[in-house]
């Protein structure tokens, strides 16, 4: 399997995260990729590189996922956080005042020109700290995930886009969960241009794929399934329900499993086997896996019980499929099993592929 590296992640690399009231070391660090890229290597899965891709083309993809006022917001916001006081050069930018939705009236039509509070407009959480180096890692990240697509459309079988910060909380307008592009729908978005009439995104990470919901969610032409912890109470909280199905013309073409803490191997896999069933069902010509590992019994932030054994036969199930495959890395916290974790996962499909 090929995998894409993204040359510039550890440019990105976050102080502090507020978490229930207190500043906490990141959990989102630059050695959760190394570990990946260390275990592939190990083992031998497939050769490694950049991606190589021109800015006009990636500005194109980057385009075709997310609003201009928010990439243009994420190109400028490290500078606009050190001009508002040039002591912030010395501190990660995390947003601290929101407009709520509608129920507030607050306005999301008009971009403030106080930059802290554009943080606010553009970010879900406290917790996703915004650096000098964010938005080089995350231009650098989504090209990886477009080579990745780029890849498989030119005929290989699967590819990896083995890149942090993460993707798939981030939506057409927004950042939050440690994400800012969203890879996984970069990817996809790849494939429909590409000539795939039919994609389906298969969210594996313990947490909701909400970023990835949102951008599909009214339409048919991209199938959108997440496994997750079961946001009544675990993050993203505030969608990942299984009522939600998509709206419009994409009505029916979102489905999610929330799962409670503690869930298991067996029942785990018995809900991946009716996303599996659905993929199929949908007509899927190509497949996307946004590829978390905080499914793993160790991580210290997520709450299933899935063992590293465990991985080889998912990776298995998800080739199963036959369909051209592209993984993004999303999350898993575990520091050092991270990297035995996804290694045993593509193994596993690169076996029954
Ligand atoms: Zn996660």
């Amino acid at each position: 399997m090929l995998t894409l590296i993204n040359p510039h992640h550890a440019e990105h690399a976050g102080r502090q995260e507020m978490f229930r009231g207190r500043l906490v070391d990141c959990h989102e660090v630059p050695d959760r990729l190394h570990y990946v890229r260390d275990e592939l290597q190990r083992r031998a899965i497939g050769p490694q590189r950049p991606p190589e891709v021109g800015d006009a083309v990636l500005d194109a993809a980057l385009a075709r996922v997310h609003e201009p006022r928010y990439l243009h917001f994420l190109a400028n916001a490290w500078d606009d956080w050190v001009a508002l006081d040039p002591a912030n050069a010395q501190r990660d930018a995390l947003p601290s005042v929101w407009p709520l939705p509608q129920a507030h009236a607050f306005r999301h039509d008009r971009v403030p020109l106080n930059a802290a509070a554009r943080l606010g407009l553009f970010a879900f959480d406290s917790g996703t700290p915004l650096m000098a180096g964010t938005w080089r890692a995350a231009r650098a990240g989504a090209a990886c995930a477009l080579a990745a697509a780029q890849a498989v459309l030119a005929g290989e079988r699967s590819a990896f886009a083995l890149t942090r910060p993460p993707g798939h909380h981030a939506g057409p307008g927004f950042y939050g969960g440690y994400c800012f592009l969203n890879n996984a729908a970069i990817a996809a978005q790849a494939l429909r241009d590409g000539g795939h009439a039919r994609v389906a995104v298969l969210d594996v990470d313990y947490h909701h794929g909400n970023g990835t919901q949102t951008i599909f969610y009214e339409r048919a032409d991209v199938l959108t399934l997440s496994l997750h912890g079961d946001p009544h109470t675990e993050y993203p909280f505030f969608l990942g329900h299984a009522d939600e199905t998509g709206a419009g013309a994409g009505e029916g073409f979102n489905r999610n499993w929330p799962l409670p803490r503690g869930t298991g191997t067996a029942a785990w896999r018995a809900a991946l086997d009716e996303a599996l069933q659905a993929v199929a069902g949908f007509g899927a010509t190509a497949l996307v896996v946004p590829l978390g590992l905080d499914t793993y019994e160790g991580d210290p932030i997520s709450g299933f019980e899935l063992r590293s054994g465990d991985y080889p036969a998912i990776g298995a199930a998800l080739a199963a499929l036959g369909l051209p495959t592209v993984f993004t890395f999303e999350g898993g916290y575990a520091v050092a099993e991270v990297g035995v974790n996804a290694a045993n996962l593509l193994e596993g499909f690169e076996r029954a592929a």
